[in-house]
């Protein structure tokens, strides 16, 4: 379509769903757009823009003419589950901001969902079963399901100062989640169940799993760590990541029944990192290169390296044996 100072309706939903731009991001686009003009299209439904709100108020500050591009969704769901895939698919966002992004999808899903139901059309993507849920969130923002059940808790929970502090980047979930959790525990005691001691809250590492508390305290759980690195049983080894960045040294789990979960927990970690690096990588992975030869190459090492992990655990099992 021609290039023109097109007159578009915005709707404040539609502006309002996508995290505003940073003020260097903003000024980046700006110069940009003042240097080379607005190449790109903006997206329209039905007159309304569903992408390019910024493009849209940069060129009608400037009068740099722009062209559009019709397209068609069923409802104004459908365009706002539209427009947050193609936020989370090319935005430099954080896992918080993901998280929070694709926690506003789930909503337009399962409304989505529902009509498509009234309608008497099968149902999409079934988002309105328990942990699923977190699942199909979380594969949707690439963060780990761990932490977004985590960043599900803060959205729900926490003040709108911590909240800017995290898509900022000020703070990390972790400690924002930890924060929750001792705020809802406040003033309570629990017992310690390696050293009987009854303490506050504050004193257990809160869960990484997001059931519960450690039943020892983060004081029995140094103590039992140091032990377990002095007497290191040598058949317990710890976790290493070679290649990545997340290392966990190689101290021996405590002797206690609660070793097992730790494991799990940093197996979990693990987890999590490996696939939020991946979706980082895998963003980069554009059209242009998509041929079938391609994408079978990523496909092979994909396999190769869930191969050589599940190859790894029954090594261990047998060796252990
Ligand atoms: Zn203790």
């Amino acid at each position: 379509m021609e290039k023109s100072l097109y007159h578009l309706r915005i709707n404040p939903e539609f502006h309002n769903l996508i995290p505003p731009l940073t003020e260097e991001e903003r000024k980046m686009l700006e110069d940009s757009i003042v240097r080379d003009g607005c190449d790109t299209p903006l997206i329209v439904w039905k007159g309304t823009i569903v992408d390019g709100h910024n493009r849209y108020e940069i060129c009608h500050k400037h009068s740099i003419p722009f062209s559009i591009e019709e397209r068609d969704f069923e409802d104004k769901d459908a365009a706002m589950l539209w427009m947050l895939e193609r936020q989370l698919g090319r935005r430099n966002l954080n896992s918080f901001q993901r998280g929070e992004l694709a926690l506003r999808a789930k909503e337009h899903l399962a409304k989505a969902a529902k009509e498509r139901m009234l309608a008497g059309v099968a149902p999409g993507p079934n988002l309105a079963q328990g942990s699923r849920v977190s699942e199909q969130l979380a594969k949707m923002a690439g963060v780990g399901r761990e932490t977004m059940k985590k960043v599900e808790k803060i959205d729900s929970e926490a003040d709108d100062v911590i909240k800017d502090q995290l898509r900022k980047g000020k703070i990390s979930i972790h400690k924002a989640y930890t924060g929750i959790k001792a705020k809802e525990h406040e003033g309570e005691m629990r017992v310690c169940e390696s050293c009987g001691k009854e303490k506050p809250f504050t004193e257990f590492e809160p869960p990484s799993n997001c059931s519960n508390y450690r039943p020892i305290c983060k004081e029995c759980e140094a103590k039992a760590k140091e032990e377990a690195t002095r007497a290191a049983d040598p058949s317990i080894t710890g976790i290493d990541v070679k290649n990545g960045q997340v290392v966990h040294t190689l101290v021996g789990l405590p002797n206690n029944p609660d070793a097992f979960e730790q494991l799990v927990d940093m197996l979990q970690n693990t987890l999590d990192y490996y696939i939020s690096s991946f979706q980082g990588l895998i963003n980069q992975y554009q059209s242009r290169m998509m041929t079938d030869g391609n994408t079978h190459r990523l496909q092979s090492m994909i396999s190769k390296t869930n191969k050589a992990i599940t190859n790894l655990l029954n090594e261990r099992i047998k060796e252990a044996l």
